[in-house]
């Protein structure tokens, strides 16, 4: 059986509502196939080696958060985690982690940093920060299976993409990644950014299992009992007025 090797950014600050919880999911749902999951930590100063692993993971933070991992983030990591995404490794980044994977994140009297892996750069609007619940429509295997990914939203950055970035989906509800564009996220191939919190694979289990094929090489999972996993998806497209 194989295992699936995570490693997580900064777990201890880059957590805002609980997203670590995602970490949870993926290691549930390879316990109860019999799939090995090793979990790996990469905080301050630590270097991250690019085939160690198979999807690298960073949640959501505050602004103060974002800046404390930044130049942290870029200095150490950066060159590390883009042979990854070059060699097709899953990341996923949730919220302020997803807008640390653009060029800057720009608050009103400086720039944070970020790892310039996807074409996108993040302002932060004076304005009301864009908060509630979402659902937006993906198609990630690009075969025309639109699904439904949903979660809650709450940020003050508007995030633009440039003319080199793939949206991760259309939004169906809520605000997306500037309110206004009807794009949600980001993708380059299996680097994946996302404003959805919920955490985001509590209430998409399904994603759970797209990530955990994915890294693993496009393998074939067994299916699961997700009877409960679907009805909190239910609930929340409900939330989000599906
Ligand atoms: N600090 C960022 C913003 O407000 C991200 C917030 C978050 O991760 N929820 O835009």
């Amino acid at each position: 059986m194989p295992a699936l090797r995570v490693c997580a950014l900064y777990p201890d600050v880059m957590n805002i509502y609980a997203d670590r919880g995602n970490l949870l999911v993926l290691e549930r749902r390879c316990a109860w196939r019999g799939i090995g999951f090793e979990l790996a930590g990469a905080g301050f100063g630590d270097r991250v080696d690019p085939d160690a692993h198979d999807l690298f993971y960073i949640g959501g933070g505050q602004d103060r958060d974002q800046e404390l991992c930044a130049a942290d983030l870029v200095a150490t990591k950066r060159d590390a985690l883009a042979a990854a995404a070059d060699a097709g490794k899953v990341l996923l980044a949730v919220c302020g982690g997803y807008q640390l994977l653009g060029h800057a994140y720009a608050l009103e009297d400086r720039e944070i940093p970020g790892l310039g892996l996807v074409d996108l750069r993040t302002v932060r609007d004076p304005g009301p920060r864009l908060i509630g619940n979402v659902a937006i429509e993906v198609d990630l295997d690009a075969d025309g299976s639109k699904r439904v990914l949903a979660g809650f939203e709450n940020h003050a950055g508007r995030t633009a993409l440039g003319p080199g970035a793939q949206p991760l989906g259309r939004v169906l509800h809520g605000h997306g990644n500037d309110g206004a564009s009807g794009f949600e996220g980001v993708r380059r191939d299996n680097v994946i950014g996302t404003y959805l919190h919920g955490p985001l694979l509590p209430k998409n289990a399904w994603f759970a299992d797209w990530l955990i094929a994915t890294a693993l090489g496009g393998i074939e999972l067994q299916p699961l009992d997700d009877a409960f996993e679907n009805a909190a998806h239910a609930s929340a497209r409900r939330a989000a007025g599906m």
